[in-house]
């Protein structure tokens, strides 16, 4: 037997639960090793019988002296009673429902008892004790006497199925080798691997547990970081086309903007261009809050590439935003003579022309398009680009890690661009916690836009108790007659659409019928394709729609000056940054804006949350509250990094482990930077991808 070996091999028993143990992503030894318990009871408070308390869990050792089983007819239950007696008393068991029980052990059989023992009448009794026969030849006791393993599992795989075949699999933990140097584990104090693993599973103290558990958190977040220097450092070895810094061009085109740029867009703007400048591949996120002007930041560092004769793809997560876009740059850069294309699935124009598909491809790859914006379009197989030197990814979070690597893929792919690398600009309006930025996106330079343009006013924001609801829609009804607008968000309540927009429908119905009879109200989710879409985004913007009701497709940086009012239904099934992304659709215009929060849920959660939207207006301390109140994996961005589900143990708040991985982080890449010295860990970085399916 060794880490490769098949569940199905071990022996009989473990054949039978095979494919229970594959549901689980178990299929070898080696998965099993690693497949660590989500908690532990702590049953290794061995007592005598006579010194048992109620209501205290512990383990006592005796020998069965009666064993029968009984039917409870007033609860048609199945009753298995024992009376279990050592040197020192006897206690009665009773085991409900368990007939196998009275199978399993026989009278005279020496055992171990796990739990807590209550009053009952009769004195004290152990209900439903966990068991586990003595072995005179094995002392290692698997289910009782100890600080036991529970794992998640699905429901037919029991607790004692599990701990029995991880036990078997100990005996491969020599097969496991050592990845971390020596001299990380020492000036570390780290527990080694093999032993962390056989801790993790059968502790022999909660010390060595915790041991364990730093070890095998430091494995994780190790790799992590180490990932993210390494692609830092990979991008070194690789070439870009320097842009040269088009400086007067640059002033003349910022001059006649309609408005100041920030201080922080300036800065934004010019740590991208000096990056551009380089010969070597910008990589690049740039954070900034909803409406904080994240697009003519970028587009100043576009206008270079593009005054370079250089192409440029802009790729956004929906058509909406791909063409609402397509649409601003062709303003942006309406004195320019770039030639701009819009390439989604459904539409497909060159500057204000519709054109057919396949020959928008073919200008696309002969080069007779400089700017390129499209949806996941742009990756597939049928576009090739012909001199692409900058990707700008819109909302980052919303793309997988492999589509964006696709797009780079695509680039390096030109004619004769061996060691090519276009530079690379992602955005974000939902900022990742400056805390966790490091380890999610350490290969990533940031710029942050951490102010909002001056004329902006703050967005009155309130939490709608039910019986406030008529006044909401007569406030809605007031701004409208205004000649304002407003948004109706509602949840998917479900993942799946059909549930999404249904949710949307009744919601609709009822403002549409009943609430806003005289106005033009329209709906707006997943379903409804392209032509649709497009007709009813561009009646909203010409003011002819009052109320657009929709599920969360609008959150995403689409641009409604004369809209007011956002009001969102449950919303307590959204977290706050997507919350505050979905407020920042208004208050982009000198009119006054309003948030209404309407939820049923009155727990003090729910309503801590939404004060802290009512308080805050800056996304990153909405992203840190976040990260405070509902943890790591719902920090909106975070689970779309691809990371989140690959740590098994460690969490990305765990900062003292962080802390420590960082210093060696630092150290180990000091002396060597491609990890020349470090094979093993390389092997492990490439299989920890394969694990998030990077590749
Ligand atoms: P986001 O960062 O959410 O992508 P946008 O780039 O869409 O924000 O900008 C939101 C709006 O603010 C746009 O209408 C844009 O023209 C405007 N805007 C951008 N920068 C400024 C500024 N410095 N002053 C005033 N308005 C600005
Ligand atoms: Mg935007």
């Amino acid at each position: 037997m060794n880490l490769q070996t098949s569940i199905k091999e071990i022996n009989k028993i473990t054949a039978q639960v095979a494919p229970k143990f594959k549901k689980l992503g178990v299929s070898d030894v080696e998965d099993l090793l690693f497949y660590f318990p989500f908690r532990y009871e702590d049953y290794s408070n061995l007592l005598k019988i006579d010194e048992i308390e109620p209501g205290i869990l512990l383990t006592i050792k005796g020998k069965i002296e009666l064993l029968e089983s009984r039917r409870s007819f007033r609860k048609r239950m199945i009753l298995v009673e024992a009376v279990v007696a050592d040197e020192t008393d006897k206690i009665k068991i009773v085991w409900f429902n368990q007939r196998y029980i009275q199978r399993t052990l026989a009278i005279g059989d020496e055992i171990y008892l796990s739990g807590k023992a209550i009053l009952s009448d009769s004195g004290l009794e152990f209900h439903n004790p966990t068991f586990e026969k003595v072995n005179k030849y094995d002392k290692f006791t698997t289910h009782t006497a100890r600080i036991v393993p529970i794992y998640s599992s699905t429901e037919r795989l029991t607790q004692r199925q599990i701990r029995f075949t991880v036990k078997r699999s100990l005996s491969c933990i020599n097969f496991i080798q050592e990845w971390l140097p020596q001299n990380v584990l020492k000036d570390n104090n780290l527990m080694p691997l093999r032993q962390a693993v056989h801790q993790i599973h059968f502790p022999i103290n909660l010390d060595e547990l915790e041991k364990a558990r730093f070890r095998l958190k430091f494995n994780e977040i190790f790799l992590l970081q180490a990932r993210a220097r390494l692609i830092k450092q990979e991008l070194l070895h690789l070439n870009a086309d320097k842009i040269v810094f088009k400086e007067k061009e640059t002033r003349k085109f910022v001059n006649a903007l309609p408005f100041k740029l920030t201080q922080s867009q300036k800065k934004s703007a010019w740590e991208i261009i000096k990056d551009l400048g380089k010969s070597k591949p910008m990589n690049r996120l740039l954070e900034g809050d909803v409406g904080s002007g994240k697009t003519i930041a970028v587009g100043v560092a576009m206008l270079n590439a593009l005054l370079n004769k250089k192409q440029v793809a802009y790729m956004a997560p929906t058509e909406l935003l791909s063409s609402q876009q397509f649409s601003s740059f062709c303003k942006i850069f309406e004195k320019y003579d770039f030639t701009i294309g819009l390439l989604t699935r459904t539409e497909t124009k060159i500057d204000t022309e519709v054109v057919k598909k396949k020959d928008l491809i073919k200008e696309i790859s002969e080069g007779n398009v400089d700017l390129i914006i499209g949806t996941h379009a742009l990756i597939q197989d049928k576009v090739s680009f012909k001199d692409l030197n900058l990707i700008v990814i819109d909302e980052q979070h919303r793309f997988g890690i492999a589509q964006r690597k696709e797009l780079q893929d695509k680039a390096r792919n030109q004619e004769d661009k061996k060691d090519f690398s276009p530079h690379f600009l992602s955005m974000t309006a939902t900022p990742i916690p400056r805390s966790l930025a490091l380890t999610v996106y350490g290969d990533l330079d940031l710029s942050v836009i951490d102010e909002m343009p001056k004329d902006r006013k703050k967005i009155e924001t309130k939490v709608v108790e039910p019986h406030e609801r008529k006044g909401a829609y007569e406030f809605i009804n007031s701004e409208i007659q205004k000649g304002r607008q407003a948004f109706v968000v509602c949840p998917l309540i479900d993942p799946s659409d059909k549930l999404g927009a249904k949710a949307v429908k009744d919601v609709f119905e009822k403002l549409d019928k009943k609430v806003f009879k005289d106005l033009r109200i329209e709906i707006l989710h997943g379903k409804i394709k392209g032509a649709e879409k497009e007709k009813i985004m561009k009646e909203f913007v010409e003011n002819k729609i009052k109320i657009l009701v929709s599920t969360s497709v609008i959150e995403v940086g689409i641009d409604i000056p004369n809209a007011t009012v956002m009001m969102i239904e449950s919303s307590e099934r959204f977290g706050l940054a997507q919350l505050h992304q979905l407020r920042g659709r208004v208050g982009r215009s000198e009119h006054q804006s309003y948030c209404f929060l309407f939820t049923e849920s009155d727990t003090e959660a729910t309503l801590k949350r939404m004060q802290a939207l009512v308080q805050s207006s800056n996304g990153f301390e909405l992203a840190e509250r976040d990260l405070e109140f509902r943890g790591p994996g719902e920090v909106y961005g975070i689970r779309q990094s691809g990371f989140y589900d690959s740590l098994k143990i460690a969490k990305l708040t765990d900062w003292p482990v962080i802390k420590v991985v960082q210093t060696e982080i630092e150290k180990m890449f000091k002396i060597d930077p491609d990890l020349v010295n470090y094979p093993e860990i390389k092997e492990k970085i490439k299989d920890f991808e394969r694990g998030v399916h990077l590749e």
